[in-house]
């Protein structure tokens, strides 16, 4: 399927570096989509912006935009706008001859330049800041102007490379929903990148996990939650992690120091020889009672509380069985205390199986 934007075999190499940054890289995306590329500090995220806007060039692999092959295509003629993290906004200018000043340059006439500043601000809403001086801004404003400048281009795709990482927490949460509606609204191609997986979830039509250049999993933000491809995304995405656990099959049960936690009858071609992570996620973990309700042989765990975190509305429930800790999320009446034993279920359905070895997810394969 040919895409909108594609990304093929891309290789970067810089000079100097032993290692490709990016290794065979593959992409569609779709007209309108908004993608996230999520990775850790490192993966080659701005690496690969900074090719597709033209900043920097792939050793090897094509870049298409709208049917046209970039490569050689210089950045200010791929009709692309970028937003970086510091938004760069002119001091000395109103918010007005910010949003104008490309237009400006590219000898727009001025009323094309008027009409487009009215659309823009009143779309990102800071009419009311047109004549002020960025200083005056807080920084949710600065980062609309910055948006708004990158707006009044009508690019066939904006690329953004953590716009929201110096804004303050509440701000970030606001502005994540403002770029969201934005794209709503205009409905314009986005590459986000971003190394905050909540962002990444929140925003995303498809999110594209980067580890070390490699693509690890390209999904929906629900399939890659749900259905991590690999050890690293289930890991990577999610606050508390998953927890993983080391197990080798006993006859034909999964155990965790002793306790049983899962048969294997729905799971008929695990190999009772080799060993296996299993991951599960705090809120997939159920409490069942204190030790003293607790039915021998009901695929329970007992495990004791070490800590307990209130975050609001529930809580995190730290435990630990012998030398395995785990945690969990807990939302029901009883009332725990540290130190007490209690017993959990796991829910099988949404347990992952990783390969000791690949560390891929069998469950998903
Ligand atoms: P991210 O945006 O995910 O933090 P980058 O794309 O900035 O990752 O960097 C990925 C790796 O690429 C870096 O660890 C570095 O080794 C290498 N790299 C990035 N830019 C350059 C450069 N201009 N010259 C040499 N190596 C670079």
């Amino acid at each position: 399927m040919i895409g909108y934007i594609v990304l093929k075999d891309i290789i970067k190499k810089y000079k100097g570096n032993e290692k490709n940054t990016i290794n065979n890289f593959n992409l569609n995306i779709e007209k309108g989509e908004f993608v996230v590329i999520l990775g850790p500090s490192g993966s080659g995220k701005s690496t690969l912006l900074e090719m597709i806007c033209g900043f920097e060039s792939p050793t090897s692999g094509t870049i298409d935009i709208d049917d046209n092959i970039v490569n050689d295509v210089l950045p200010k003629d791929r009709n692309v706008s970028m937003v970086f993290q510091d938004y760069a906004l002119f001091p000395h200018m109103t918010v007005y001859e910010n949003i104008a000043f490309g237009m400006k340059i590219r000898k727009t006439d001025k009323r094309t330049i008027e009409n487009k500043v009215k659309w823009a601000s009143e779309v990102l809403e800071i009419e009311p800041f047109l004549k002020v001086k960025p200083k005056k801004l807080s920084g949710g404003q600065r980062q609309r102007v910055a948006l708004a400048r990158a707006m009044v281009r009508e690019p066939k795709l904006f690329l953004m490379d953590e716009p929201l990482s110096n804004l303050d927490s509440q701000l970030r949460y606001s502005t994540c929903h403002e770029i969201t509606n934005l794209h709503k609204k205009i409905g314009a191609t986005t590459i986000y990148v971003t190394h905050d997986h909540v962002e990444a979830l929140s925003m995303a039509d498809k999110i594209v996990i980067l580890n070390d250049g490699v693509i690890q999993q390209v999904g929906t933000p629900n399939e890659i939650y749900e259905a991590p491809s690999n050890l690293f995304v289930a890991t990577f995405i999610g606050r508390p992690k998953m927890n993983t656990f080391d197990i080798k099959m006993e006859k034909d049960t999964f155990c965790i120091n002793g306790d049983i936690v899962f048969s294997n009858n729905q799971l008929p071609n695990l190999d009772s020889e080799r060993s296996y992570i299993i991951g599960i996620r705090p809120e997939h973990i159920r409490f069942v009672g204190t030790v003293n309700e607790y039915i021998k042989n009901k695929n329970v765990l007992e495990a004791t509380i070490e800590k307990i975190e209130y975050t609001g509305g529930e809580s995190l429930i730290y435990l630990r069985k012998k030398d395995t800790t785990f945690t969990m999320k807990y939302n029901q009446d009883e009332s725990l205390k540290v130190g007490e034993v209690i017993s959990v279920v796991f829910d099988f359905n949404k347990v992952s199986i990783f390969d000791s070895i690949t560390k891929q997810n069998l469950r998903r394969a």
